[in-house]
């Protein structure tokens, strides 16, 4: 009986040590091996799942690859926003011959001649083509929802049944569609209730899609719930949702659809000020929701640089601003930034999740970028 006494006692000491020893380890990386440090944004590999090169001009690369990134440029058609699609990939194609594994492209579709009677083929077409030179994803674009009308003047969703033919055949390629559907929910209100200074900048200068000025066009609600309906119609389709999946002003929502649609994750480009602007007064909320979500979140700038851009001018901002989204991401450092008033503090996720929002989760939703890896 004593010597069951003394086991027990042996048994409980090691289990007690044995929990310790997990435990410490964990203490000790509460401190510089669990987070990166500001220094560690030049040694880690890192990829912007979303910027515009509309150039032949390889400065941007350039920059980025002083600062470890790679790049996905990503193409559109809208006759608001020139160039059209297929000059914007003569320079995708330019930018990519020169930098093949720093550089990778999305094509796109074009709504332009959607009433024709063989749209659908010419846009199949040109896919075909695309996916024969490199590109690796098909961009939509929010023209479908806020501009494009069909023979009747019907204002045209991303669910409507015309586009069913492309999906499919993008399905069947296994290739990942990123969908810019929607706009932020700033769009729909007045200049001045808008949460992002940015937000009233751009709409102010582009009120062409400014919503609230526009109240016949479907509201912020019909917008998601079209896409929302696109994703139940097509469960295969692997779709990344730009710009937060246009529910960047409240996690819980974006939570929501992450949870419906299993082959659903977001790049937050041009978006991650509406998650410091959440995290003034929910910074937990925001920070459980990277954590809980890791596997969804794609790190992205939305940079674009046309002909017409002075590189030298905007190097400084372009790296000024890469720093400061990984110092909100890596360092619980109190912060401000110039889309709003309020200062907030950074969430200091782990490595693990910095690792998947930076790169990880880019190489795994875009597969077509294998190509950085060799
Ligand atoms: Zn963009």
């Amino acid at each position: 009986m004593k010597l069951f006494f003394f086991y027990l006692f042996i048994a409980c000491f090691l289990l007690q040590n044995c929990s310790q020893s997990k435990k410490n380890p964990a203490n000790t990386v509460e401190g510089t091996e669990k987070f990166y440090t500001a220094e560690d944004f030049f040694t880690i590999k890192k990829i912007d799942a979303h910027i515009h090169l509309y150039t032949n001009n390889l400065d941007y690369a350039m920059q980025a690859a002083e600062d470890n990134f790679s790049l996905i440029t990503i193409n559109l058609d809208d006759v608001n926003e020139p160039p059209p699609m297929e000059v914007q990939q003569q320079f995708a194609l330019h930018q990519v011959n020169a930098f093949p594994n720093r550089v990778a492209y999305a094509t796109t579709i074009s709504v332009r001649h959607f009433n024709d009677s063989n749209w659908q083929q010419q846009t199949i077409a040109y896919l075909k083509n695309s996916f024969a030179k490199g590109a690796i994803a098909v961009k939509i674009y929010k023209v479908i929802g806020m501009a494009l009308r069909d023979k009747n003047g019907k204002l045209v969703m991303i669910d409507d049944p015309r586009f069913d033919t492309i999906f499919n055949f993008i399905i069947q390629n296994k290739i990942p569609v990123l969908g810019h559907l929607g706009e932020p929910k700033n769009c729909w209100l007045p200049a001045d209730k808008m949460t992002i200074k940015g937000d009233r900048s751009y709409y102010t200068e582009n009120p062409v899609y400014h919503m609230f000025l526009h109240p016949e066009f479907p509201s912020y609600e019909t917008q998601i719930a079209a896409r929302d309906h696109l994703l139940e119609k097509h469960p295969d389709l692997k779709f990344i949702g730009a710009h937060l999946g246009s529910l960047e002003w409240n996690v819980d929502e974006l939570a929501k659809r992450l949870d419906k649609f299993p082959n659903m994750a977001v790049d937050m480009a041009a978006r991650i000020t509406h998650l410091q602007f959440q995290s003034v007064n929910n910074w937990q909320k925001v920070h459980d929701f990277m954590v809980k979500y890791q596997d969804r979140l794609l790190y992205a700038t939305d940079d674009v640089i046309t002909e017409v851009s002075d590189f030298s001018k905007i190097k400084n901002s372009v790296h000024a601003k890469r720093t400061s989204d990984w110092q909100f991401f890596t360092t619980n450092e109190k912060m401000t930034v110039a889309d709003f008033d309020k200062p907030f503090n950074g969430l200091k996720l782990p490595k693990e999740v910095i690792d998947n929002i930076y790169r990880k989760n880019a190489e795994k939703w875009y597969p077509g970028l294998v190509v950085f890896n060799k």
